[in-house]
């Protein structure tokens, strides 16, 4: 049966993306040209073009951007296997694996050990990673009206579920709800991030924050998924999102605690666990059992990270805790604005 969104004769028209031109109703895979290997051998940036046939925003999808965090990789693949050209409104733009370079060497960064994320916006004669970000921004972002990315924790840290956004924004926010991680953060940064760039660009941005580098965790996959169906659901891309949102916890300001002796730590709290000031959140123990110190919460919240190796330095940050906000409620009611 074919489905027509259009009256006959007035087809969507074509989503065009470098050379390519994706038709209406179509799902493409399309290879955008980097750089050579020193090999010789030729390197592209995969991009999935989901191009629906009814009339809708264009949005982008990005995982990988730091080359070992893999859960995002994994959400997109759940998200695409839901969002269908034929039914689907508007064109989805996903680029599983932006850091194409890191993710082959298991790497969070590029073979110069520049940091992708803070090259945004690039530039066509930059570094390896400006010229990656300025692939990005100019075939990608520049096509879209909103995006998500998708990252996890690093360095042997684990994160909740949780959101990064600029909260002040009124529409960033209102999908920062929809969204409904556990966690939403509030954070304005000027970092050369891709957030930061596809923002001033024009994109409505979110970035999600969940698990561990290197490695799967169900529930970050789970709550990313069921996040960015209900994003896409309220923009108006795909009908309906399958699991109705929990209330978020909003929060202004997050702090890591960090060691105060070399040691092994021992975590008495686990993630998404509420602390409040001054309740004891680890112990610090030699490798003989001596006990060497003991840490109490400085602030009342939220755990939404901490280390997972439990060999630690002097200083080392440990816990992260989102503090409870002023100005913002934890109970906002947000499943009104899912449609
Ligand atoms: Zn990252």
């Amino acid at each position: 049966m074919t489905i027509r969104s259009t009256p006959r004769g007035a087809r969507r028209e074509a989503f065009r993306i470098a050379e390519y031109s994706v038709k209406a109703g179509t799902q493409v895979k399309l290879e955008l040209p980097i750089a050579r290997l020193m090999s010789g051998t030729p390197v592209a940036l995969p991009v999935l073009v989901v191009h629906g046939r009814k009339d809708g925003p264009a949005v982008w999808l990005t995982a990988a951007v730091h080359g070992d965090e893999l859960c995002g990789i994994e959400i997109i693949r759940r998200v695409l296997e839901v969002v269908r050209p034929s039914s689907m409104a508007g064109t989805v733009i996903a680029v599983p694996v932006v850091n194409i370079h890191g993710f082959n060497r298991g790497d969070r960064y590029l073979p110069d050990r520049r940091d992708l994320n803070r090259s945004f916006p690039g530039s066509a004669r930059g570094s390896l990673a400006s010229r990656i970000a300025h692939l990005m921004m100019t075939e990608v972002i520049a096509r879209c009206s909103a995006g998500i990315d998708l990252h996890t924790g690093s360095d042997h840290r684990t994160n909740l579920p949780q959101i990064r956004a600029d909260l002040d924004d009124p529409s960033t926010l209102e999908l920062a709800r929809v969204f409904a991680a556990p966690v939403a953060i509030h954070s304005r940064t000027r970092d050369g991030s891709l957030r930061q760039a596809a923002t001033e660009a024009g994109s409505v941005v979110l970035l999600y924050e969940a698990g561990e580098a290197d490695r799967f965790d169900e529930q970050a996959l789970q709550a990313g998924t069921e996040g960015v169906l209900r994003v896409l659901s309220h923009l108006g891309v795909i009908s309906s999102a399958p699991v109705e949102p929990e209330p978020v916890f909003l929060s202004r300001s997050t702090k890591w605690l960090r060691a105060p002796k070399s040691g092994i730590l021992h975590l008495e709290v686990g993630l998404g666990d509420e602390v409040s000031k001054g309740e004891k959140v680890a112990t610090f123990y030699d490798p003989f059992g001596k006990r060497l110190a003991r840490v109490t919460a400085r602030a009342s919240g939220i755990v939404i990270g901490h280390a997972q190796r439990p060999l630690v330095n002097r200083g080392d940050a440990f816990l992260h805790v989102a503090e409870h906000g002023e100005a913002l409620s934890a109970d906002l009611k947000i499943a009104e604005s899912v449609t």
